[in-house]
């Protein structure tokens, strides 16, 4: 049986990861390049909150820590719409009430964990030392520290070091030995995270449990809640062009274009000029590899193996759900490794590759679609579906409300039921007139 394990990077994945491994009793080593962020704050260089969704909160159960988390949660029940020019509304998640995603603090979640991390014995968590390169043939991988560079042997490594890992690099290195593909393809757009601060009397600007979007088509702007009553707000535009990071130079650029194209939003931004000027700008990208272990000895996870565009809101909860397969494949193989690693690879990949696409569709939908009239037709015939049927789930519930079923299957019939539903309110004025039962059946008959 293996006995030591070596996990690199202790962000989310990689400390819920070695928390699991701990509980089965294995001797766990985690290395993280940043120092610890419960003594040392960190300069997020991204998203200081995320959506945290079923998927997530599975993964979290598995470690015993979904109640106290959740409890950390804002929830937010919708999409809160400000189109331009005229009245915010609310577009649901769900058709059925109890159904909501929640804002939660990146930095307060991996504090979370990193505590829990140190109540196991068996568990060693070390800080400010990145990983420089693995050795697979010998199964070691080298750290710098300050006093040098150390090098731990493990009978497993696992690889858990986000979109820039370099435990992928080393893969990458061995590429034509390990017959490693590689993609790395940039989205147009970038972000820029922004503030809304509380208000004077403590409480939110803004309705608090929704996930607030400003689609301006071509462009768009997002908020989630905070527990302090702050949002935090993210910019995406395109690299170049109009309406674009390049056009953005001055500080009048900067007013000018809020006033015009988020004027609502501008108003409660008192800190807009500073954050844009002293926030950084960060790509976007999709990356895909295979195979993501070598000689059953080693593993990548989490964004390390399949970084995605945060548009669906579910790199970390994909993240997390690639802990919960591994553990459950583990299980059922009752301690194999081999058949562990043979069977996680065979059945992931499909899942993953499948919210990479899903995310950038909805980065389109966000984007362009939803003040669109024949979308929102369609998103309300399918809240209206869920709500009186409980066999129907829209795309949407499948892959946030439902840690069940696949992304993979998610995604297939997802899209099939959107095209059947898009057709079916093709001509349709008022959603309120329909026969649910009689949409029920034609989008069941034509699957
Ligand atoms: P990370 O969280 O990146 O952790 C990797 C860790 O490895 C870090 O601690 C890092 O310091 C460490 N590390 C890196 N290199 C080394 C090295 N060489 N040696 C040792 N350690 C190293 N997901 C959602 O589910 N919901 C959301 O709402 C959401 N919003 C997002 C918004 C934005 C703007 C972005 C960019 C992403 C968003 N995501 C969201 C995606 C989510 O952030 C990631 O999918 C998630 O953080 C992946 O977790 P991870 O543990 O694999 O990687």
């Amino acid at each position: 049986m293996t006995k030591k394990i070596l996990v690199i990077g202790a962000g989310l994945s990689g400390t819920l990861l070695a928390i699991r491994m701990a509980q089965r009793g294995f001797d766990v080593e985690l290395i993280e390049k940043r120092p610890d962020m419960r003594t040392t704050e960190v300069v997020e260089g991204r998203s200081i909150n995320l959506a945290l969704s079923d998927r997530g909160i599975k993964a979290l159960r598995m470690i015993g820590m979904d109640e106290e988390l959740q409890k950390d949660c804002i929830p937010m029940r919708g999409r809160l719409i400000h189109p331009l020019g005229a009245d915010t509304f609310l577009s649901p998640y769900s058709g059925r009430k109890d159904k909501f995603i929640n804002s939660i603090s990146r930095g307060g979640l991996n504090i979370a964990l990193l505590n829990k991390a140190e109540t196991y014995p068996n568990l060693k968590v070390i800080f400010n030392a990145p990983c420089l390169n693995v050795n697979f043939d010998h199964n070691t991988a080298v750290f710098q520290k300050d006093s040098g560079e150390f090098e731990v042997h493990a009978d497993f490594i696992f690889g858990a070091d986000g979109a820039n890992s370099a435990v992928r690099k080393s893969m990458f290195e061995q590429s034509h030995k390990l017959h490693f593909n590689f993609s790395q393809e940039y989205l147009s757009h970038a972000y820029k995270e922004l503030v809304i601060p509380p208000a004077e009397n403590g409480g939110f600007r803004i309705e608090k449990n929704a996930l607030h979007i400003w689609p301006r088509g071509g462009y768009m702007m997002i908020a989630l809640p905070n527990l302090d009553g702050s949002f935090t707000v993210t910019l995406f535009l395109g690299h170049k062009g109009e309406n674009s990071f390049e056009k953005l130079k001055t500080e009048k650029d900067v007013v000018d274009f809020f006033q015009v194209n988020f004027p609502d939003a501008v108003s409660h931004m008192p800190t807009l000029v500073d954050d844009f000027f002293g926030n950084p700008t960060g790509l976007l990208a999709t990356i895909k590899c295979f195979p993501w272990s070598v000689e059953n000895r080693s593993l990548i996870l989490g964004d390390a193996a399949h970084a995605i565009v945060p548009f669906y809101g579910q790199g970390m909860n994909a993240s997390f759900e690639d802990v919960v397969v591994f553990d459950e494949l583990f299980e059922k193989y009752d301690g194999d490794w081999d058949l562990t690693i043979e069977r996680y690879n065979a059945t992931r990949k499909n899942d993953t590759d499948a919210i990479a696409d899903l995310a950038i569709d909805n980065f389109y939908e966000m984007r362009d679609k939803v003040a669109n009239p024949a979308f929102q037709h369609k998103r309300q015939l399918e809240m209206k579906l869920e709500n009186a049927f409980e066999e129907y789930q829209s795309k949407y519930s499948m892959v946030t409300f439902n840690d069940e079923i696949p992304y993979s299957e998610a995604m297939n019939k997802g899209r099939r039921q959107d095209d059947l539903l898009l057709k079916y309110c093709e001509n349709i004025e008022d959603v309120t007139k329909l026969d649910l039962d009689e949409a029920l059946n034609y989008v069941k008959n034509n699957l």
